[in-house]
């Protein structure tokens, strides 16, 4: 028998992207910045669907969802349909969801795409469809302990790109990057900001060796797939080995005690009772409306990578990461402009500063950081002001307070100016390359205070000048004496 530890995984993913940059939700002009507001402020009775009401579509909702179909590689469908998706839940106002119908037979916005992640593997799309979201529910602790269930419907109503992949991807590793690479697609369209808290989600389904599928709902970051994945498949593998069978089932991840839990067995097609909305008409997609969006496509992460390469002359790696993150790589092309060696400065971005990002669970926007002061620790450096070392703190800082590098230098006393041997190797340098300056200076107090202020100037004036005076006159006695010898 094959080892359960050698059996294919399989995964497949169905993402739920929010149309960030609209103003107003799908189908009501109530706002859809509702992250900051109080509970229940951002509705009205389209959204609440209420007797009478009527909903109306969203023109830029349709457009940025072609959009993305076209980054996406897919077929955009010349006519598409609102569906129903009839199912009961608190969070749900309508207590139907309009949504497209999500099954054979059903004609979503766009079909059969793929990306193509870095390293060459294809993932395929399956669809791509326009939806509402629902409301938020919140729980005192965890969805089973808890006795109440709060709602929150300023969510309700906001515009949802579903996108599902066919189950191509094979690690949870895998999915990672493949959710990477969509969020960072999605970014460079300007459509999707997963920044923002809950923007983008994603079930996944996952089947160990042709085996029973089984679903994970309720992953509420990309950041949460890759753990909730392991789970998984750890939880499926120890129930191979010990020769039990996996059921289909839906199950939940449990965000704070980082395991999956069984929440129901998978409903069938026919509880969503689907049929078409009868108040939205159908929306017919112009060849011609799609010829504008392709005009409209902004530059795309695989472009982007390519033009940091030609244009910084950074490494292929470091490309790709700065590129995942639309933000970081905006960040990395603003330092290059002030600052002239972008190799080092990919670098510290990629390396140092991402991994604190990661450490601490930051967005690179919700630290303080700017670029102006990342140059300000590179140019300390350069100036053997501070080591690179020295400098991985003075990072660290910075992201947690803003503050400038020369600052938190100053505040911790983490200056290696008073480093004698440091100082000394300037000294050596500063000798090598102004000989008449030290013929001079052998005589002549005036050409010492040159050497000294050369001395402050290649550590851009950090120096101890008490310190950097008396380096400098011991180097010149030991000259004398070398030469009376
Ligand atoms: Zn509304
Ligand atoms: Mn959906």
């Amino acid at each position: 028998m094959q080892e359960v530890a050698d059996l294919k995984v399989r995964i497949g993913l169905e993402v739920h992207c929010q149309l960030t940059s609209l103003k107003s939700k799908l189908f009501c002009g109530c706002s859809a910045d509702y992250r900051q507001s109080e509970p229940n402020t951002h509705i009205c009775p389209v959204c609440m669907g209420l007797p009478g009401t009527l909903p109306v579509v969203n023109r830029r909702a349709v457009e940025d969802a072609v959009l993305a179909a076209l980054a996406l590689n897919m077929e955009v469908s010349s006519r598409t349909l609102f569906y129903r998706k009839n199912y009961f839940y608190p969070d749900m106002p309508k207590n139907f969801q309009i949504s497209q119908y999500d099954r054979a037979g059903g004609i979503p916005i766009a079909k059969n795409g793929y990306i193509k992640l870095d390293g060459g593997k294809i993932v395929r799309i399956t669809r791509l469809q326009l939806e509402e979201d629902p409301g938020k529910l919140s729980y005192e602790g965890t969805i089973e302990t808890s006795r109440v269930a709060l709602v929150d419907y300023n969510r309700a109503g906001v515009a949802l790109i579903e996108i599902v992949t066919e189950p191509d991807m094979n690690s949870p590793r895998e999915a990672r990057v493949f959710l990477q690479k969509l969020r960072s697609i999605l970014e460079h369209l300007g459509i999707s900001s997963g920044e923002l808290e809950g923007s983008m989600r994603c079930d996944a389904n996952i089947s160990i060796e042709s085996g029973t599928r089984v679903e994970i709902k309720n992953i509420s970051s990309f950041k949460e797939a890759e753990r909730a994945l392991n789970f998984e498949i750890t939880r499926q593998r120890n129930l191979l080995r010990k020769g039990m069978r996996i059921g289909r089932e839906t199950r939940h991840w449990d965000e704070t005690r980082r395991i999956t839990i069984s929440l129901r067995v998978k409903e069938e097609e026919e509880d969503y009772r689907y049929f078409p909305e009868p108040d939205l008409v159908p929306i017919v997609i112009t060849s011609e409306q799609i010829e504008n969006r392709k005009s409209a496509m902004p530059e795309l992460p695989d472009r982007h990578k390519e033009r940091l390469m030609a244009q910084y002359g950074i490494p292929l790696q470091n490309a790709e990461v700065l590129t995942e993150n639309k933000a970081l790589a905006e960040f990395f092309e603003e330092c290059a402009r002030k600052y002239n060696r972008p190799d080092l400065l990919s670098n510290w971005l990629v390396g140092d500063l991402l991994s604190y990002l990661y450490e601490m669970g930051l967005e690179l926007r919700e630290t303080k950081i700017t670029p102006e002061n990342v140059i300000s620790m590179l140019k300390l450096i350069d100036c053997g002001t501070i080591s690179g070392k020295i400098a991985k703190d003075v990072l660290k800082e910075m992201l947690l307070t803003g503050k400038s590098a020369e600052e938190i230098v100053e505040e911790k006393s983490m200056k290696r100016i008073a480093d004698e041997e440091y100082l000394k190797q300037l000294t050596e340098k500063i000798f090598a390359s102004n000989p008449g300056a030290v013929r001079d200076a052998l005589r002549m107090e005036k050409a010492v205070r040159f050497l000294v202020g050369q001395l402050m100037k290649e550590t851009c004036g950090k120096a101890d000048p008490q310190l950097a005076n008396i380096v400098i006159k011991e180097r010149l006695k030991r000259l004398r004496d070398e030469e009376s010898r």
